[in-house]
């Protein structure tokens, strides 16, 4: 008798198991949609919590001042005088705009007039204005801003025809394909992508009360191109943040690969090329690169401007040194940036505008990097890669970079659309 109940015993028990197992496994499922469990939290707005409130929301419409709006909901023509007083230049406590929000919290009503006991004013969708009237004898007025939460998302994308059509195709933001070419822009070349080519990468969103207001940083990625995979590392040292390669190299180089936003290439270095407008052939120790009227030319590196002249061949042009190796040569400028001979300039800084003034037969910017004196050739140039992981810190870049190189690897790429092929 007692073995059977035993027997009964172990049976339950192990149904029982596989039942919780059951459900656990059923819940995990339709979990799939990765949504993080939100906490029991209290229900609250502009940091108050709601419970005894009754809240009234209305936008500002035209006509309306503080006072009028204040005066509706039981605010004393003294209470909004005292208002007026505690405003000053930097601190304006009665500016409102047409069409801002505002909330009145109340708890009481007289006559069937709500009385404001806290007015909130939005004056952006970050910052608001609360207006706190719960003590008698003093009016508490703060300038506040929203929280802003953080989320981390993932996007993997193949190129088929460009970098903004994968991102399209994807329902990825256009902010977020900038943000690759910038955080890409020293090993990447954006203008040679190819089909075939993918990106894999951990970002931030900003979001206020569940609406997204921006795209926050990278914070990791790979990209391939050109057959190599280009990894950006996100490591901290010396309490700066940069990108690192898997080697700890830095992804940011000390030139850029060029200098502006181009087109094409309408001349590339060479010993013998025929010259447009001269019709002979001689050397071209340089790269031309078409781009329209007025783009901006960056500063391939940091470094001084030594030459920003007019010149009969190469138009407006500007020379900057950038060590005692480096220096490179821009022509045919449309206008000078704010730079003059002398000033320090950083990689990045405009320091021209594309033209076609000199000797030249449309608007392109003619670039040449001396090395050592030596002209050579900028498209083949490897430029030295800033400072690498410190060999102190190798160890915990190790670490991380692993980690960083599995969860970006576990990222899966979207689905090819089936529609997009001929049926
Ligand atoms: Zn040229």
């Amino acid at each position: 008798m007692k073995r059977k109940y035993t027997f009964l015993l172990i049976v339950i028990v192990v149904l029982a198991i596989v039942i919780t197992l059951f459900f656990l496994l059923k819940e995990k499922k339709t979990d799939m949609p990765e949504t993080p469990k939100k906490e029991e939290i209290i229900p609250e707005k502009y940091g108050i919590p709601l419970e005894g409130w009754t809240l009234y929301t209305d936008t500002v419409r035209s006509g309306d001042y503080l006072g009028t709006i204040l005066n509706k909901y039981g605010i004393t023509s003294q209470q909004i005088d005292k208002i007026g007083k505690m405003s000053t230049d930097s601190f304006n406590t009665t500016l409102i705009n047409v069409g801002n929000l505002y909330t009145v919290f109340s708890d009481t009503t007289i006559d069937g007039v709500p009385q404001a006991k806290i007015f909130v004013y939005e004056n952006s969708s970050v910052r608001y204005t609360k207006y706190d009237f719960r003590n008698q004898d003093t009016i508490l007025i703060e300038k506040l801003r929203k929280p802003i939460d953080t989320i981390t998302h993932k996007a993997a994308g193949v190129i088929e025809y460009s970098l903004w059509q994968t991102m399209i195709d994807n329902g990825y933001s256009w902010e977020l394909a900038l943000a690759l070419s910038q955080t890409f822009a020293w090993t990447v070349d954006f203008y040679s992508l190819q089909p075939g080519d993918w990106f894999k990468v951990i970002y931030n969103e900003y979001y206020i009360e569940d609406k997204r207001i921006g795209l926050g940083e990278i914070e990791g990625g790979v990209f391939f191109h050109g057959g190599k995979e280009l990894w950006a590392i996100p490591f901290t040292q010396d309490s700066i943040t940069c990108f690192y390669d898997t080697l700890g190299n830095s992804m940011r180089k000390t030139f850029l690969l060029a200098p502006l936003e181009y087109t094409h290439i309408s001349s590339r270095y060479t010993n013998a090329r025929m010259h447009p407008i001269f019709h002979k052939v001689g050397p071209h120790l340089a790269v031309d690169f078409s781009a329209p009227m007025g783009t901006p030319v960056y500063a391939a590196s940091d470094g001084t401007i030594v030459t920003r002249t007019y010149q009969e061949g190469a138009g407006n042009y500007v020379a900057i040194k950038h060590n005692s190796i480096y220096k490179t040569v821009y022509m045919h400028f449309s206008s000078f940036g704010t730079y003059n001979v002398g000033d320090r300039v950083n990689q990045g800084d405009i320091i021209g505008y594309v033209g076609s003034t000199g000797w030249s037969t449309g608007p392109h910017l003619h670039y040449e990097v001396h090395e050592n004196g030596v002209k050579i050739d900028p498209l083949s140039f490897e430029p030295p890669p800033a400072e690498p992981v410190d060999s102190a810190n190798m160890e915990r870049f190790d670490k991380e970079k692993r980690k960083w190189i599995d969860d970006i690897n576990k990222i899966k790429m979207p689905e090819k659309k089936a529609e997009k092929g001929i049926k």
